[in-house]
């Protein structure tokens, strides 16, 4: 197949580029560069069937010759990077998602939209089925990028039900893994920086809000079989194994063999206070459940953190490829 995946400078996005190239596919990745990084890509561009795009997913976007499948995972999108660029969520969002459905019609590919669990916003029920229509603020600060999304569900679907476009949606649960970014301002990658730099790790509120974490490689293998699915309407993707904010910031400070204290810092404005997957649509339709325990991940992640902060150390200043870069 020929892959388009816009974001695929991030994080997720790279580690689909890397599992379909890894398959034999070959992979194109557009991406702005706003939150996505060439560190994340650069093992993958000298490889043959890479091509990368520098470029902004809610202008007009072309991709030469064929295209089997499009997966739109641009966006912001850690609450940090949405409060940061508030407009470029929507735009991701709205005229991106109109703008790659567009590309999928044309092309008759296939589309794969990145939604989220933020779709449920604060929610009411627990867990989330994909029945649950949610609990969203629109014009409070998550709003954004919520509203986005659940717009992009709504334009996925018309172009489903008008064009026919072959369309899946997954909603996508907090996932974690290597190739987050420090700086993401995520609960993640905040308590191992911190954990492993010996600084408080800043627990919002009471730390008793909940979240439940999918590894990265799980999820990969799950907008797989989505992709080879018959499912057009919304499937989560996700981890049921819940937690406390509090609990997993002391699990990382167990397995980061950390001496830092947990700070308390006020809580956002429309944080969700519980938040977890319902998959059993995912273990009906794709066969798919999550495998990875979250100590095991967490390990993979700290280990990665922990490379990062000794290469960035050095080795600072190396170029990325410069093979297949069109811009
Ligand atoms: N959180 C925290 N400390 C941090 C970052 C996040 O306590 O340094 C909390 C945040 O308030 C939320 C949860 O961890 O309740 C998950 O936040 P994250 O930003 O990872 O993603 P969200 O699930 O809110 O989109």
């Amino acid at each position: 197949m020929r892959i388009l995946i816009t974001g695929g400078a991030g994080f997720l996005g790279s580690h689909l580029a890397e599992h379909f190239l890894g398959q034999g596919h070959r992979v194109i990745v557009l991406d702005n560069f706003i939150t996505g990084s060439i560190d994340n890509i650069k093992g993958l561009m000298p490889h043959p069937d890479f091509t990368l795009i520098k470029q902004d997913v809610t202008e007009y976007i072309s991709a030469p010759g064929r295209l089997d499948a499009v997966f739109h995972f641009a966006s912001p999108a850690s609450p940090a990077d949405y409060a940061q660029f508030p407009i470029q969520t929507l735009k991701a969002g709205a005229l991106g998602t109109h703008k790659t459905l567009g590309l999928a019609k044309d092309k008759r590919a296939v589309y794969v939209l990145a939604s989220t669990s933020e779709v449920y916003g604060d929610p009411l029920v627990s867990p989330q089925p994909e029945s649950y229509w949610g609990n969203v603020n629109p014009i409070g600060p998550r709003g954004v990028y919520d509203e986005a999304k659940r717009f992009a569900e709504a334009m996925a679907m018309a172009y489903h039900r008008t064009h026919r476009v072959k369309v899946h949606i997954a909603r996508i649960f907090n996932t974690y893994g290597p190739r987050m970014r420090k700086n993401d301002g995520r609960a993640v990658p905040n308590f191992i920086t911190q954990a492993l730099e010996g600084r408080p790790l800043t627990v919002y509120g009471r730390g008793r809000q909940t979240r439940s974490l999918c590894f990265v490689s799980d999820l990969v293998r799950g907008l797989d079989k989505l992709l080879h699915s018959g499912v057009a309407s919304p499937v989560n993707l996700g981890n049921p194994d819940e937690h406390a904010i509090i609990d997993i910031a002391r699990l990382i400070k167990r397995l980061a063999g950390s001496k830092s204290r947990i700070a308390f810092k006020p809580l956002p404005v429309d944080d969700p206070k519980v938040r977890r997957p319902d998959i059993s649509l995912a273990i009906a339709k794709l066969r798919w459940r999550p495998v990875v325990p979250l100590e095991d991940g967490l390990k993979r992640t700290i280990d990665y953190f922990r490379r990062q902060a000794s290469s960035y150390s050095s080795n600072e200043s190396s170029p990325p490829g410069k093979n297949n870069l069109i811009t």
